[in-house]
């Protein structure tokens, strides 16, 4: 019955009651609607923006979309920031701050500081601090979903259809959410590589970084498989931690996606404190031998055996996909996570956008966070906005540090640019001796014809902070020269910088 009836059986000569009567028979009769999996009117949604998943990529983004207007609610399985903020980025860094914290007072006496006892470093103590940290920023983010109106759901999500999701929560409950737009932003999750011989977990003394940063004691010896950020960082804490650490890298040079002349300085300095480094070379299989393992390690055609306490394997990581119904609503998978069509990231679906480690382009936190913001400015303001990946740059947080922006001189040579570099030690720089940090340098890529700034490549104290300043550089576009001429203040470790861009120009000053 429609509206039109329904008013006519309201007729002012007939019986009020008996027409009302008529008219709730007649609703009962109507046989509940089906669910309709297609689009519906924005009303009918629980919200304009759903965000799977709340690690740096997807909570950035459900705060973004919030602050853009959106309904925005954001479902996360585990804890609130991700791999970063729980097993990543976070607790790496604030592990390294303590190692680091450790070396400088053992090394205090050159500063004229007077040690009645030699430091050591109660681990314990160690691993409640990066805790503490962890939960105060993860009670952070809480905060900012309350204060931006975002709701926040417990629970693992899948598609029913591409604007429903059922979200089971730890306790087996269920929940369907209707959403008018979905931002996928699973992430990734650590791989347990298969070599010969190997049995995988913690209780076999076998960690990946998710046990590395749950350490539960320091092993006496370490074999980390995997020279890149995670691999280096790692070997770093527990080197300094009084662990005898070996790793191996299968490429010539340490953080072999990096410049090359800064795995080789790497390599040279941490092998410098003490860790050994073999690269050019595999963990061709292993035994167990007690509580540890023998280490088979092969250079070419040589074979060295370690025997270690624990392994740590520092490489691979997988896309969050499964379990999710994903194809089933159309969404494309690739090798390595969700497949975008392009760089709106969008996906195979029209409402569905994919961003972060679950993407499978360029796994670092900062990456997810900014193509989080693209993503929801696409869906909440209609646009077609691409993310930029031209000046996005890569830190390794080891002792010293390493940064880098841009292309490598190897890149740039690669892409047909007449290159030219420039290069400053830090060594020289009456700051870096202050604070008794002179190893590593600055290396600038440039081009002849413009003079451009083409990238940005550093080792050395601080510089992971330091590389901002590069990122502008490249992004701009800057001149070498533009670079050289800027004022840098004195003293700093960034006048570095400055001296590297006027090495690139010809016309260092502190050059012998
Ligand atoms: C040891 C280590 C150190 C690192 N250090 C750095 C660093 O210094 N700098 C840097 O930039 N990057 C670093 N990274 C990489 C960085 O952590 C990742 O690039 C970043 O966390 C990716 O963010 P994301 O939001 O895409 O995914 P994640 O941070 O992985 O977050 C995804 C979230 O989605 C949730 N989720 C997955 N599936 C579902 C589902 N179906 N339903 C509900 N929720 C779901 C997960 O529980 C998770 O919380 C490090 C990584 C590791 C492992």
């Amino acid at each position: 019955m429609d509206e039109q009836q329904a008013a006519r059986n309201f007729s002012p000569s007939g019986s009020k009651t008996k027409a009302a009567a008529a008219i709730v028979q007649e609703i009962e009769a109507i046989p509940a609607p089906e669910e309709n999996p297609e689009p519906m009117p924005s009303d009918n949604f629980d919200a304009d923006i759903v965000v799977i998943g709340a690690g740096p990529g997807g909570y950035v983004a459900a705060i973004r979309a919030a602050q853009l207007g959106a309904k925005t609610i954001c479902v996360e399985k585990e804890y609130l920031g991700g791999t970063c903020l729980n097993v990543g980025c976070i607790p790496s860094k604030a592990m390294i701050a303590s190692v680091e914290r450790l070396q400088h007072v053992k090394h205090a006496k050159a500063f004229g500081v007077k040690l009645e006892c030699e430091p050591t470093m109660d681990f314990a103590e160690m691993m409640k601090r990066k805790e503490k940290i962890v939960t105060t920023q993860r009670g952070g983010i809480g905060m900012l979903f309350k204060k931006n109106g975002i709701r926040h759901v417990e629970g693992f999500a899948s598609f029913v259809d591409k604007n429903t999701i059922e979200v089971t929560g730890k306790d087996g409950k269920k929940e369907k959410i209707r959403g008018k737009n979905f931002l996928l932003a699973m992430g990734s999750g650590v791989i347990w590589l298969q070599i010969p011989g190997l049995t995988p977990g913690r209780e076999n003394n076998v960690w990946t970084s998710d046990e590395a940063v749950t350490a539960e004691f320091v092993p006496k010896s370490m074999l980390v498989l995997g020279g890149g950020a995670v691999g280096c960082e790692f070997g770093y804490v527990f080197n300094g931690l009084g662990t005898e650490v070996t790793i191996v890298e299968m490429m010539p040079n340490l953080i072999p996606f990096m410049d090359e002349d800064l795995g080789k300085e790497l390599g040279k300095l941490l092998t410098r404190q003490g860790i050994k480094v073999k690269t050019d070379s595999g963990l061709e299989r292993v035994e167990r031998a007690g509580k540890g393992w023998k280490c088979f390690i092969k250079k070419g055609d040589q074979t060295e055996e370690v025997e270690v306490e624990v392994i740590l394997l520092g490489v691979g990581r997988k896309a969050m996909t499964d379990n999710m119904n994903l194809e089933k609503i159309g969404i494309k998978l690739h090798k390595r996570g969700v497949e975008v069509v392009d760089e709106t990231l969008k996906t195979h679906v029209d409402n569905i956008y994919a961003i972060g480690d679950v993407i499978g382009k360029i796994q670092l936190a900062h990456v997810a966070s900014a193509e989080g913001i693209v993503a929801v400015t696409n869906m909440v303001k209609g646009e077609n906005k691409k993310m930029d990946y031209k000046a996005v740059p890569n830190c390794v947080y080891t002792i010293p540090e390493v940064a880098s922006v841009g292309l490598t001189e190897a890149e740039a040579k690669a892409q047909g640019y007449d290159v030219q570099v420039g290069k400053a030690n830090f060594r020289i720089f009456g700051k870096a001796m202050a604070i008794g940090e002179q190893d590593g340098f600055v290396k600038i890529v440039g081009e002849k014809k413009y003079g451009e700034v083409l990238g940005v490549h550093m080792i050395g104290p601080h510089v992971t902070d330091m590389i901002a300043a590069g990122v502008a550089a490249v992004r701009l576009e800057s001149t070498l020269e533009f670079m050289a001429e800027t004022i840098h203040a004195h003293p700093t470790l960034a006048e570095a910088m400055m001296e590297a861009y006027e090495d690139a120009v010809g016309h260092a000053i502190h050059k012998m």
